[in-house]
């Protein structure tokens, strides 16, 4: 394939690129399409036009004077209808899958989303040294990537997911922030459909892989837990003999995931019961203090965030740290420093009561988590509880035995709201000892909440917020705070 022949063309004008991707495209181009932090040159016929970028962006928000735009079609916009915007607000060429009648220069190629990812692959692979941590798991990627990010930001320059970019679309665009100063990357990486690991994992290449837990998250789509495990276990495929896996020790799947990593590498380190433990916990309403062992060596750590949960992502950040032969100490001071991303068990005071924020998400596995820290917290304990999605066929009973599990603990009062609220009060009131109530919508479970905490003068609540991120359970907590 050349780029001057049959695979460019005359439209609107202008030279455009048609390549089946977009390597493909730079192979055709003879390298001139560079990408690394240098100058990029598009080859136009016989001219050059040469364009000096070194970041692709496809929010058109988040544009830049001098970036190239790449069109993504999602599900509910289709970025080539903001070419114009895109290149009004200062981007000098665009990657499109069909042409586009733009003054910009463009590449055209048969699919903008294995583009970008062939892009961030391309990345990688200009950066052979750069060291990859990558995790997944149900519960915990985004508080265990801080944790990591806490302890190897303060060592070397680090790229680091931001937010929850862990999909096949977020993934790639995370690679592509990497630059030459960056000395390590912790990546998530997550899974909505199987197979989007295997890709996401093939893209960043991992030295380090972990996978944290195995859950009932999206159940929906992968049929059982044994899907679960197997679509998680795709970190490992890229992994050899030099390269780590990390895997948990107490999980349903111990023995599954350690099989799968053994075929992929030697270097198999567990945490929980094996090669990295936690003694002496002392678990608190706000974190925890534990002695962290790693082989022979030992230290205090007295953590931030609260949960037992946490002190499982803590020994997970600790293991991939152990495996790049990072100290004791470093590792010791970088959890001490971590905090919780938004939304994970933040609290904060109202009056003289609690309001916990869990509200990022909600799965079963999780809720069962921070249903253990509303039960270790001070006073009133309530339980503010929104609808799980994505459980297919099991949303009846995993609400239902939810509804069990809470009941089955010293939790006081048990508010639910959504399509499944009353199933787990159900569940709730099968066990008993529990004031468990359902609601139609959340107007009416403040209608309820509100006026009952400001009657309990004499007696402190914990209030712990939680549901999936389509209830949006966090307004709750803006409207009573704003009362
Ligand atoms: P997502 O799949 O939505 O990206 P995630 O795996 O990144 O989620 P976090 O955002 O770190 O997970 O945490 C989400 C919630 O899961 C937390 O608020 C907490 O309630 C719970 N959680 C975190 N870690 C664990 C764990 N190890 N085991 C069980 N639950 C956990
Ligand atoms: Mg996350």
């Amino acid at each position: 394939m050349t780029a001057d022949n049959n695979n460019s063309m005359q439209s609107q004008g202008l030279y455009v690129w048609q390549a089946d991707n977009l390597l493909a495209a730079t192979a055709a181009l003879n390298g001139h399409w560079q990408l690394g932090d240098g100058q990029k040159v598009i080859e136009q016929g016989n001219s050059y036009i040469e364009v000096t970028s070194c970041r692709i962006a496809t929010d058109t928000r988040a544009i830049e004077a001098g970036d190239i735009f790449l069109a993504i079609n999602g599900d509910n916009f289709d970025g080539h209808d903001y070419i114009d915007t895109a290149v009004t607000q200062g981007a000098i060429a665009v990657i499109v899958s069909r042409p586009i009648s733009t003054s910009a220069p463009q590449l055209v190629v048969s699919d903008t989303r294995l583009a970008l990812g062939q892009l961030a692959a391309y990345r990688r692979q200009q950066h052979p040294d750069l060291t990859v941590i990558a995790i997944t798991g149900s519960s915990g990627k985004t508080t265990c990537k801080e944790m990591l990010g806490s302890i190897f930001n303060r060592l070397a320059p680090t790229l680091i997911t931001r937010g929850n970019l862990n999909n096949d679309f977020g993934v790639p665009m995370m690679m592509l922030e990497l630059s030459d100063q960056h000395r390590y990357a912790i990546l998530e990486l997550g899974a909505n459909h199987i197979g989007e690991i295997a890709y996401t994992a093939e893209l960043v290449r991992p030295d380090v892989a972990c996978i944290l837990n195995i859950g009932t998250a999206h159940l929906g789509e992968f049929g059982s837990r044994e899907g679960i495990c197997q679509t998680k276990a795709e970190i490992f495929h890229t992994l050899s003999d030099e390269q780590y896996a990390i895997v948990p020790d107490t999980d349903d799947y111990a023995k599954q995931l350690r099989q799968i990593a053994a075929t992929h590498t030697s270097h198999v380190l567990g945490f929980g019961t094996s090669d990295v433990t936690a003694s002496d916990i002392n678990i608190k309403p706000e974190g925890s203090e534990f002695t962290l062992h790693i082989g022979t060596d030992k230290r205090e750590i007295s953590l931030p965030l609260a949960g037992e949960h946490n002190i499982n992502n803590a020994l997970a950040a600790a293991a991939c740290a152990y495996a790049l032969n990072i100290d004791i100490d470093d590792i010791g001071v970088g959890l001490e420093n971590a905090r919780p991303a938004k939304g994970r068990l933040n609290s904060q005071t109202l009056g003289m009561h609690h309001l916990i924020d869990d509200t990022y998400n909600a799965n079963p596995h999780s809720v069962r988590a921070a249903t253990k820290v509303l039960a270790a917290q001070t006073g009133t304990q309530i339980m503010v509880l929104g609808d799980i999605g994505e459980l297919g066929e099991a949303a009846v009973s995993e609400h239902h035995n939810l509804g069990r599990t809470i009941a089955g603990t010293s939790i006081d009062m048990l508010l639910c709201v959504g399509e499944y609220a009353h199933h787990s009060v159900a569940g709730a009131q099968a066990v008993g000892g529990i004031n468990a109530q359902a609601f139609n919508d959340k107007v009416s479970l403040l209608q309820y909440l509100q006026p009952y905490l400001q009657a309990q003068q004499a007696q402190p609540c914990t209030v712990l917020f939680k549901g999936s991120r389509s209830m949006k359970m966090e307004t709750l907590i803006d409207a009573l705070v704003k009362e």
